[in-house]
């Protein structure tokens, strides 16, 4: 068996550990020290990074952390632009439905691409959880930086068809703030509201808000609640012209961008 341990790096990321008694996977590092710190303390030896997309708040730890362990680098290659640099240190290219056999974690992980914040964007998914970098938050959904509005929106829906009870690891710990958006969007949704408390609760603990689930994300989070007529109200309020289901999301996250 293994755990799943959230380490605090940067300023708000969440580097994922996945980890038995022996060996660890990372994702996303973004920062080598806590990482490195986190598998001498434990007694870990590095097996595996995994990337979720090219920004440097989620590789800058790589080089360091190989300069220990030398360890496969997954993720999926991008040319990259001027705007974002390519991820230098991937060795193994995925694609789209390859199964990632984690052999010493005992952990098979399928690949899903999900453009939208970045082109490059994949997802990691096993039973029962999803490893699913910038795109999906608590709460909430990153910007999109490449990619259209649709591809994002389509990105989410199919991370929201996963079962309901996946544990969602995210890579930043947004879900306060997205909160207090989503509570803009539906003041009258009571999800909202106890999930605002219990994320209070947890942060002031000092533990992360994450991982939630499909099932909180799709009873809380406004970028999968499209649909939702009081969310449809509220931007009609605002002027929205289509409220069909992609103009709903465009403008929410138009609004979110500057709320
Ligand atoms: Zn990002």
């Amino acid at each position: 068996m293994f755990e799943i341990t959230a380490i605090p790096a940067l300023q708000d990321n969440y580097i994922w550990a996945i980890h038995n008694g022996t060996h660890a996977a990372l994702v996303d590092p973004g920062e080598a020290a806590p990482a490195l710190e986190f598998l001498r303390t434990r007694g870990l030896e590095l097996a595996a990074i995994l990337c979720t997309h090219r920004h440097h708040d989620h590789i800058g730890g790589i080089a360091e952390l190989r300069g220990v362990y030398n360890v496969p680098v997954y993720g999926r290659r991008h040319p990259g632009n001027s705007r974002v640099a390519a991820n230098p240190h991937i060795t193994d290219d995925l694609r789209e439905g390859d199964r990632l056999r984690l052999e010493a974690i005992g952990l098979d992980l399928d690949i899903m691409e999900v453009p939208g914040h970045l082109d490059d964007h994949i997802a990691y998914a096993a039973p029962g959880m999803l490893f699913c970098g910038d795109l999906l938050f608590g709460a909430g959904c990153g910007r999109n930086f490449e990619g259209t509005p649709a591809q994002l929106h389509d990105s989410l829906q199919r991370l929201a068809c996963l079962p309901d009870d996946t544990r969602v690891y995210c890579a930043h710990e947004y879900t306060a703030a997205n909160l207090r958006f989503a509570l803009a969007c539906e003041p009258d949704n009571p999800d909202i509201r106890q999930r605002v408390e219990a994320t209070r609760r947890l942060r002031e603990a000092g533990l992360p808000s994450l991982p939630s689930t499909i099932a909180l994300e799709k009873a809380t989070n406004p970028f999968l609640r499209c649909r939702e007529p009081a969310i449809v109200r509220t931007l009609q309020a605002q002027g929205l012209a289509d409220p069909g289901e992609l103009g709903v999301f465009t403008a929410l996250r138009q609004w979110r961008n500057r709320f």
